[in-house]
């Protein structure tokens, strides 16, 4: 998959102005996501995000332990950003970053879990 960045919002509002929907508008909208099919503007981020991890780490077959420790770092990331938000604090800016942050480390170890490949260390 590549990266998309599609402002969905923008996408509809465009949609929703035509009585009719045209070939090319599906193709488009085909062609934007790549065969996907988004529900919403949250899973696009979180599927975004798992293949900016991708890029940056490449495939990866971690044990359930370590999945567990990167997870958890992403969660109390998440913490931070909820407590500045409600305390006051720079963190407060990530808090939706950081929920899809973690929605993508636990899709992260389901993908590495369906494929099977992951052993515990030596
Ligand atoms: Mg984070």
């Amino acid at each position: 998959m590549g990266n998309v960045t599609i402002d969905l919002d923008k996408l509809r509002e465009r949609l929703a102005r035509k009585q009719t929907i045209e070939l090319e508008d599906i193709d488009l909208l085909f062609g934007l996501l790549d065969g996907r099919i988004l529900p919403s503007a949250a899973l696009a981020s979180v599927l975004q995000e798992r293949e900016r991890q991708d890029a940056k780490w490449g495939e990866q077959n971690n044990d359930p332990f370590t999945y567990i420790t990167v997870l958890v770092e992403e969660v109390g990331e998440l913490a931070q950003a909820a407590l500045h938000t409600k305390f006051g604090g720079p963190a407060a800016a990530g808090l939706r970053d950081e929920a899809v942050h973690t929605a993508a480390v636990a899709l992260a170890i389901v993908e590495c879990l369906d494929r099977g490949k992951w052993r515990w260390p030596e």
